[in-house]
C-alpha cells in the first residue's frame, strides 16, 4: 500500500462555531511523509502547525493545536477525521483564522470534497505501527483502549450520563473493511446539551452555534431530526479518528466509553508510546 495525497486542491468556508466568525479552509497536495499540516495563511510569513500530539494545547469543547512561536487552530478534529477517514496521509490545510468552520457539525462536506477531487496514489510506501500489548487509559468513568490487532476498528460508547429519560447509553462500530467512512461516520454531527448552550455562550464559546451546526440534547427531545440512531455514539467515533490522526498510521482494535477530546488526547500519547 502507498501514500496518498489529494489530486487537486479545493476550498470551503462556513461559521466557525466559537468565534462566530467566517472562516475558509483550502487543501492542498503534499509530498509524501508531510503528514498533515495547517498553515495560518492570515499572517504573513504563514505560519505552520503541525497535526502532531505534541501540538495539542487545549481540549475544551474542541481540540486546539499550537506551534512554537504561540500561532493556534482550533476545531481541527472534524478536518482530520476526514482526511485521516478519506486515506489520505499526506495534506496542507490553508485556514485564515484561528478556527476551522463548524460546516453542519459533520465531516460530510470535507469528506464529499476529499472524494470529488479523488486522490493520487504516491510513491513512497505507507506505513502502519503497532502495539505489542493492551494500552489503556482512563478518566473518572470514561475509557479507552487498544488491543494488537492486524487491521484497525473502533467501537464507542455514548454514555446517557445527563440521564436523559428517553435516551440511553449507545454503542457505534466501525472498521475501514466492512464500513464506508462516508457514509457511515461523516454524516454523524456533534451535539450540545441545551442546559449547557447558555454556559457555553457566556464564556464566549459557540457564539456561531444555531441548529445548523449541530444537534441540541433538550429535556424532553433531541433537534433537528437524527440522521442515524446512534448518532451521538457515531459522532464520538468521529473525533476519535480525528484525535487519532495526531499519530502516525497504526492497526488496533480500539474501544472507549465516555470519550472526550481530553481523553482521546491522552490515549493518542499513551498509544503513540507503545506503537512500534
Ligand atoms: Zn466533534
Amino acid at each position: 500500500m502507498y501514500q496518498k495525497t489529494i489530486r487537486n486542491s479545493f476550498t470551503l468556508d462556513g461559521i466557525a462555531i466559537h468565534s462566530g466568525n467566517l472562516s475558509e479552509i483550502t487543501l492542498h497536495s503534499a509530498q509524501p511523509n508531510t503528514g498533515i499540516v495547517f498553515r495560518r495563511v492570515d499572517v504573513h510569513p504563514y505560519e505552520i502547525i503541525e497535526a502532531k500530539i505534541d501540538s495539542v494545547s487545549n481540549t475544551e469543547r474542541c481540540t486546539q493545536l499550537k506551534n512554537m512561536h504561540g500561532y493556534v487552530v482550533s476545531m481541527v478534529e472534524h478536518t482530520l477525521s476526514a482526511v485521516r477517514g478519506m486515506g489520505i496521509d499526506n495534506v496542507i490545510i490553508d485556514v485564515n483564522g484561528e478556527e476551522l468552520p463548524i460546516f453542519d457539525g459533520s465531516a460530510t462536506d470535507i469528506a464529499a470534497k476529499i472524494l470529488e477531487v479523488g486522490h493520487v496514489q504516491q510513491e513512497v510506501k505507507k506505513t502502519y505501527l503497532h502495539i505489542q500489548q493492551k494500552v489503556r487509559v482512563e478518566h473518572g468513568n470514561s475509557f479507552l483502549e487498544a488491543h494488537p490487532s492486524s487491521m484497525i476498528s473502533y467501537s464507542v460508547c455514548f454514555k446517557n450520563e445527563h440521564k436523559m429519560a428517553y435516551l440511553s447509553d449507545q454503542t457505534s462500530n466501525f472498521n475501514f473493511i466492512e464500513n464506508d467512512y462516508i457514509t457511515d461516520i461523516a454524516p454523524a454531527r456533534t451535539f450540545c446539551f441545551e442546559e449547557e448552550v447558555m454556559y457555553l455562550k457566556s464564556k464566549g464559546l459557540i457564539q456561531g452555534a444555531s441548529l445548523d451546526h449541530g444537534i441540541v440534547i433538550g429535556k424532553q427531545k433531541i433537534y433537528p431530526n437524527l440522521r442515524f440512531q446512534d448518532e451521538l455514539s457515531r459522532h464520538k467515533l468521529l473525533d476519535l479518528i480525528g484525535d487519532l490522526a495526531l499519530i502516525p498510521s497504526f492497526h488496533a482494535t480500539i474501544i472507549g466509553s465516555g470519550t472526550s477530546h481530553y481523553l482521546n488526547t491522552l490515549f493518542a500519547r499513551e498509544l503513540l508510546n507503545n506503537l512500534i
